[in-house]
């Protein structure tokens, strides 16, 4: 009732959100395409797709997302609640006139009433659909279809069939188009081998199947085929081999992200354990079969009686085990379709050693003719079945190595990407690591380290491009060239530490005083020269006054003391006076720098005007 009336608003609301809904939609049809790959990843998508279709009122979102969670349940709940879930799914589709997702929830309830045990109900469901189906669907949800009705045919003991269903179900859900559909199919497979009594092939199978589960994330196939290995394993005589899948299998938990309800096979464990010899742990896991509480298929409930039965004889009560027996013989008698020839062969083998323990041996000698008979039978399918059965193996095997090719392909290219990204990661710091050896290669060359001003090389290959540029312009270039006083009693006095200190706080007075285009170098030990291009000598002399007032001005905290009232010496001379080489033009400032040195330092002196050498002398 509630669920009739979530439904409805659904509808009533539907396509108010357009946007929202295409979100929902999208996050069900993401987690129906990894029902397979990942099922606890599905479920959680399927759950929040709902929500979101539910509060979007997006129908179409929300038939996604019943069918997603609905076919979850088939493999990891129970059939009841899958049936019920399916039928929402179903009715969503209905409303929105959407036949191929009708037929999709149609088949998963076909599937759900096929593990009841209403194997005819199943298949009265399921067989008018296959052409509508075939028509309508496409890669694996067409697989889902025939897939199902296999099923149906598998029930019916009709293995060709089955095979024949399965094979194209497997066409239509490749591994690539198929979401890991095809894993489904090694379980069903190996399932129909071991009905047919080609326990070996079925072993094969299985070991493909579980390789092939193992990128994926699905507890419940795992398991089922493991369960699948046992059974193999037990009637090929070899149960002791089996046991570590038994011990596996008990380990998973039980619930939604484990086993799932509907495959518990408690019974077929405690055969297992029986036939191994371990009668205490089998009477453990018939306990926990009887104590289930959930739905026996015709087959699990003989197989209960077998394994009591087996537990009974092994405890030297053969009668208690025959009676367990023969009180499920009305269920082989009645249902003739409903139980498996595997079932059937498997009950007359143990009513026969029963008997043969009880020393009857007219009673065991028929119970055996009726195996034998029964085993013929089982023969006969398998034979008819082969071919069919051959041809999905071919397929399945070939999917499986364009599978295994894809991937190795896959982690190829992946490989080969990340050395390329590694290998180009490495170049780029190489050439971070080249360039910037290259600029402080270049830095190196031009600049001094503890000034950071242009060095003695730069000047030398500066001037005399600088000044053929201010004779062949006509522009005045001024030179200067400065030295600071008694320099070595800072040394001496203070350390020579803290003369660099005083050298590096010169050279950034430099070049915190210049213009852009002016010229700081570092000439010798405490020596500079500028360069003042489009300057004359006299304009150069404000400048080198200010410079020096500002040298006074600065007070040094060093270790020894308080630092103050440093003084320079300076010479300017200009290419206006006539000096047309670098090295003249040098050392008439050097002239002018001598001679306020000898004056008594602490100023600048000039050599001004064209020609006639006409000093100035500035005091500071
Ligand atoms: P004047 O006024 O005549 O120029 O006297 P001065 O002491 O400055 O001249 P002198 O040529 O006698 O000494 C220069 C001193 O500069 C000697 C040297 O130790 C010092 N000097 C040269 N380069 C550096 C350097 O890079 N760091 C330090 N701390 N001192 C230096
Ligand atoms: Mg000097
Ligand atoms: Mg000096």
């Amino acid at each position: 009732m509630a669920t009739t009336q979530t439904q409805t608003q659904t509808q009533a609301k539907h396509d108010a959100r357009p946007a929202a809904a295409s979100a929902a939609l999208r996050l069900a049809q993401r987690a129906w395409r990894s029902l397979h790959t990942d099922a606890e990843n599905s479920i959680r998508l399927a759950d929040r797709a709902l929500a979101r279709a539910i509060d979007a009122r997006d129908a179409a979102g929300e038939a996604w997302a019943r069918l997603a969670r609905g076919f979850h349940m088939l493999y990891f709940a129970g059939p009841a609640e899958a049936g019920d879930e399916l039928l929402l799914a179903r009715a969503c589709f209905q409303a929105l006139g959407d036949r191929a997702g009708e037929i999709l929830a149609t088949t998963g309830q076909g599937r759900a009433l096929w593990r009841r045990g209403r194997f005819d109900e199943a298949e009265s469901q399921l067989l008018p659909l296959r052409d509508e189906g075939l028509r309508l669907l496409k890669n694996e949800q067409r697989g889902v279809l025939l897939n199902a009705i296999a099923g149906c045919y598998s029930a019916q003991g009709r293995s060709a069939e089955a095979f024949a269903y399965m094979y194209e179900a497997l066409r239509g859900a490749g591994p690539r188009r198929g979401y890991g559909f095809d894993a489904a199919l090694y379980c069903n497979l190996s399932h129909e081998l071991l009905q047919l009594g080609d326990c070996d092939e079925a072993l094969t199978t299985i070991n493909r199947g579980l390789a092939r589960c193992e990128g994926m994330r699905n507890p419940r196939l795992v398991s089922l085929l493991l369960i699948n290995r046992i059974m193999c394993l037990t009637e090929l005589g070899r149960a002791p081999e089996a046991l570590a899948d038994l011990q596996h299998i008990c380990t998973l938990p039980t619930d939604a992200s484990g086993r799932g309800t509907n495959a518990l096979h408690f019974e077929t464990l405690a055969i297992c354990a029986l036939r191994a010899g371990q009668s205490e742990l089998a009477a453990q896991l018939l306990q926990r079969a009887h104590d289930g509480g959930y739905f026996h298929l015709p087959d699990e409930h003989i197989e209960v009686a077998i394994a009591s039965a087996l537990l009974a004889g092994g405890q030297g009560d053969a009668p208690a085990g025959l009676a367990a027996l023969k009180a499920v013989q009305p269920l082989l008698n009645d249902k003739p379709g409903a139980v498996s020839l595997r079932v059937r062969c498997h009950h007359a083998q143990v009513v026969s050693e029963l008997h043969e323990t009880l020393g009857d041996a007219t009673a065991a000698l028929q119970a055996l003719r009726q195996w034998q008979t029964l085993q013929a039978h089982r023969a006969q399918q398998a034979s008819r079945a082969r071919y069919q059965a051959a041809a999905l193996q071919t397929e399945l095997l070939t999917l499986q190595h364009r599978l295994e090719d894809n991937e190795t392909k896959r982690r190829a290219t992946e490989r080969a990407r990340a050395e390329l990204a590694l290998a180009n990661e490495a170049l780029q710091r190489k050439i971070a690591e080249v360039q910037s050896l290259q600029s402080a290669l270049r830095e190196q060359a031009t600049h001094d380290v503890l000034t950071g001003l242009f060095n003695r090389r730069h000047l030398n290959d500066t001037l005399p491009a600088l000044l053929a540029m201010a004779l062949r312009e006509r522009q005045p270039l001024a030179a200067v060239v400065i030295d600071l006083d008694h320099f070595k009693v800072i040394n001496d006095s203070h350390g020579h530490h803290a003369g660099d200190g005083l050298l590096a706080a010169f050279g950034r007075l430099l070049r915190e005083h210049g213009r852009r285009s002016d010229m700081a170098f570092r000439y010798g030990g405490e020596e500079f020269c500028l360069l003042l291009p489009n300057t004359t000598a006299m304009s150069a002399l404000g400048k080198v006054e200010s410079l020096l007032a500002a040298w006074r001005e600065q007070v040094f905290q060093l270790d020894s003391g308080r630092l103050a009232g440093q003084s320079f010496s300076a010479g300017v001379a200009d290419t206006v006076a006539a000096h047309d080489t670098p090295a003249a033009l040098l050392r008439a400032a050097d002239n002018e720098l001598l001679a306020a040195k000898r004056s008594g330092r602490n100023r600048v002196f000039v050599q001004a005007g064209p020609g006639n050498g006409r000093l100035i002398e500035v005091h500071a």
